[in-house]
């Protein structure tokens, strides 16, 4: 008889469109080899380096303590819901419900569950390319058709408006922003985003604003589309506590949206998850009404780190690096090198000891780019720097 890990297993087609996030494959790689003896700098993986605050940890711990450890609704508990409504009606000033709000594991879900309420077969999305490379997958996987947008370096990583439009057509039924920006710490002018949020009007498309890294903007101060006139109704908002509160581990994000779309949205979550983890939304309220100081300080070692980086990139034969104004990546363009991006990464990881992640992992248009997380301390920074000057 076979044995059963011999035997071929037969998946469903759509199994085949499904993209990944390499930045977990290099991950692991660059652990296989430090399980050989080898000494690796972690710059691939996009998570703080910073402990969630003890505020927070302790609502948590005290939240399980007081048996919140059930099951809870699928759009999130009451309580939560009404906290993260008054917070994003704060930071966006724009009047939100808590029925317009799901929480749920982490904000990744929200990707998902906008999508498979919103497009059918064939209907098209509009997403940065480079961009997060769930974006592509998930449009993949439901059967919706891709559109990319190209992010221009010399702007700063922003987008053409007149080559968007040109993208628009009838099918067009997503729009998806990400600003601050992963891979490139790019963020959209507030001009930007009313012009977009007046051809989501025109052209009557919606807009997933994926706002995970709001927090973290060092120049000039987010927009949000949700807060421009008429996009309340046509505006899904991702946010979450991942980055914000170094809460990775905890799995806590949340969308707003209109009600009626929430409704469909704390469906599918029945259907998957149920709920949210019930002591993590007591710490996620926490996090977001008690005091903000830890935050403060995140972003300002961040800050330090990014100038640290951006120096140092520039100075390395053959690379380019733009100083990113969000998020905690830098994104250099790394052609003069005569390198590929995979190769640069190969080529880092192996002879150099420093984990980075090809452009390429964000999509076609990320090739002649790699990206590199600052969530890691200066002296390591410092450390990777050295050894990527001695590199090249
Ligand atoms: N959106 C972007 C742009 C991200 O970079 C990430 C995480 O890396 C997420 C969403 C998902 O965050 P979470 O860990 O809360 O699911």
């Amino acid at each position: 008889m076979t044995p059963a890990s011999h035997r071929m297993i037969r998946f469903a087609q759509r199994m085949n469109n499904l993209g990944t996030e390499t930045a977990f494959e290099v991950f692991a790689r660059a652990r296989a080899l430090e399980a050989l003896g080898r000494d690796m700098i972690h710059l691939e993986i996009g998570e703080p380096d910073f402990d969630t605050p003890q505020n927070i940890r302790e609502a948590g711990e005290k939240a399980l303590r007081d048996g919140y450890t059930h099951y809870g609704p699928s759009a999130g508990m009451p309580e939560a819901r009404a906290a993260f409504a008054e917070y994003v009606q704060k930071t966006r000033g724009a009047a939100v419900a808590p029925d317009q709000v799901v929480i749920t594991p982490g904000a990744k879900p929200i990707i998902f569950f906008t999508m498979l309420a919103l497009l059918d077969a064939g209907d098209e999305v509009i997403y940065p390319n480079p961009g997060f490379p769930i974006y592509e997958s998930m449009t993949d996987y439901i059967g919706a058709k891709r559109v990319p947008i190209m992010l221009n370096e010399a702007s700063g990583f922003s987008f053409d408006l007149d080559h968007l439009e040109k993208l628009i057509t009838q099918r067009t039924k997503l729009v998806i922003l990400n600003s601050p920006h992963n891979p490139t710490g790019g963020v959209l002018s507030r001009e930007t985003v009313q012009r977009l949020s007046e051809l989501a009007a025109k052209h009557d498309f919606y807009v997933l604003s994926d706002e995970i890294y709001a927090r973290i903007q060092y120049e000039g101060e987010p927009v949000s589309p949700y807060a421009f006139p008429g996009m309340a109704e046509r505006t899904i908002v991702l946010d979450g506590h991942s980055k914000t509160y170094a809460m990775t581990g905890w799995r806590l994000g949340y969308g707003v949206m209109p009600k009626e779309m929430a409704l469909k949205v704390a469906k599918l979550q029945t259907n998957s998850n149920s709920c949210t983890c019930s002591f993590t939304q007591i710490a996620g309220m926490e996090a977001l009404r008690g005091p903000q100081a830890s935050v403060d300080a995140m972003v300002k070692e961040f800050r330090t780190r990014r100038d640290l980086i951006v120096e140092g990139l520039n100075k390395v034969k053959g690379f380019r690096c733009h100083r990113p104004a969000g998020a905690f990546y830098v994104f250099p363009n790394i052609t003069g090198t005569g390198m590929s991006s995979k190769e640069v990464e190969n080529h880092l990881m192996e002879k150099a000891g420093v984990a980075v992640l090809a452009g390429t992992s964000f999509g076609s248009n990320g090739e002649g780019f790699i990206r590199l997380s600052y969530a890691n301390s200066q002296a390591n920074i410092r450390k990777a720097l050295e050894r990527i000057t001695a590199a090249f």
